[in-house]
């Protein structure tokens, strides 16, 4: 198969819709990162998702919507947390988990008896939700298991041939992929951080459970409520160890233990301390929307042969840095060591 690379014109929109309606993939930008995106409603063509993703079947999908007025259509027993939410945050970076309708495939729940759905902030994408009239399922596009796609070219690298189109709509804003905030329970759980914070939500909500998926090593065989957490993710090909702690600190341990093969992923702050090491900085410590932004292009730019391991430097605080610090730790496997103290794979 060819993948054909659209703009988002009009009349690439409407192409990119006809092939949706047509049970084709298309990768698709939001302000979050790319997605893999196919007619929510069809089986089949959710199917080819997990196929050209090599993602296990069990992880369920993201229904994207065009506006909240879609929410009952495939959603039941929907709280008045969720209109809260939904008339705030969307179109955002904010997806709700709620109770699904037999409508929804379970191709698409993962067999699951909730659905995920969001409504991505991006005109065109909206609008190629608009055209094609069915909700759009799609996962992040790229390849199982490796860093998210932010820009068109990510997702060509890792879906060309694989894929019917992809449309063109720059790099993304946000970078790190949705808010998951699951209403179905008594209590609204967190369960992955993104662009919308956990101080934002537990502020409106009055309450939030963070999951201990968000912040811990998950078993492989564990049950969690998202599938899509105890998966190995983000991780280039690479081993990847965050370094905690001051900034002297950790580039005298970095410079210590440097050498052939190994790499550095700092803030651009910190560049001249690791002069010589070619650092790669993927946004600045102290704008940390840069950091969300950068950090996959970062990590892809470092999933080369001659790369063996990387050097991490990982925000601290609240705000987007739990996004960040969240897949940063899935890409190491949670593997971290204190610069300080020397003890590794301190939470
Ligand atoms: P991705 O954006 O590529 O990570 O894929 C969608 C994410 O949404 C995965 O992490 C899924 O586990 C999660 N997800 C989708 N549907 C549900 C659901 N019904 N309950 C919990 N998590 C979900
Ligand atoms: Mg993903």
């Amino acid at each position: 198969m060819t993948t054909q690379l659209l703009t988002t014109s009009q009349q690439d929109l409407e192409k990119a819709a006809e092939l949706i309606k047509a049970g084709g993939l298309v990768g698709i930008p939001t302000e979050t990162v790319y997605g893999l995106g196919a007619n929510g409603l069809d089986p089949e063509a959710v199917k080819k998702i997990f196929e050209a993703k090599g993602r296990p079947s069990d992880n369920p999908l993201i229904l994207h919507l065009h506006g909240a007025f879609q929410i009952p259509d495939y959603c039941r027993d929907i709280p008045d947390a969720a209109w809260l939410l939904a008339g705030l945050y969307w179109p955002g970076p904010l997806t709700m988990v709620l109770p699904v309708r037999d409508n929804v495939p379970k191709r698409t729940t993962g067999g699951l008896d909730t659905v995920a759905v969001r409504c991505p902030d991006n005109d065109a994408t909206r609008e190629i939700i608009r055209l094609a009239g069915v909700p759009i399922a799609a996962p992040s596009a790229n390849l199982s298991g490796k860093p998210s796609t932010t820009t068109a070219e990510h997702v060509l690298h890792d879906m060309d041939g694989k894929i019917d189109a992809i449309v063109d709509g720059g790099p993304c804003r946000v970078g790190v992929e949705s808010t998951i905030v699951d209403l179905t329970g008594p209590v609204p759980r967190l369960l992955r951080p993104g662009g919308i914070t956990p101080e934002e939500l537990e502020e409106l909500l009055g309450q939030l459970v963070i999951d201990r998926a968000v912040t811990g090593e998950i078993a492989a065989d564990a049950v969690v409520r998202a599938p899509g957490m105890k998966y190995k993710h983000y991780a280039p090909a690479a081993e990847v160890l965050i370094v905690d702690g001051s900034r002297e600190a950790a580039a005298r341990y970095i410079r210590e233990r440097f050498t052939g093969g190994d790499a550095v992923l700092c803030f651009e702050e910190e560049l001249p301390l690791y002069q010589g090491l070619s650092p790669v900085a993927y946004g600045r410590e102290a704008e940390p929307i840069t950091l969300s932004a950068g950090l996959f292009a970062a990590l892809r730019s470092l999933d080369r042969g001659d790369v063996k391991r990387i050097f991490a430097r990982c925000p601290v605080g609240g705000g987007i840095n739990v996004a960040v610090r969240n897949r940063l730790r899935k890409s190491a496997g949670f593997r971290i060591v204190n610069a300080e103290s020397g003890d590794e794979n301190e939470k």
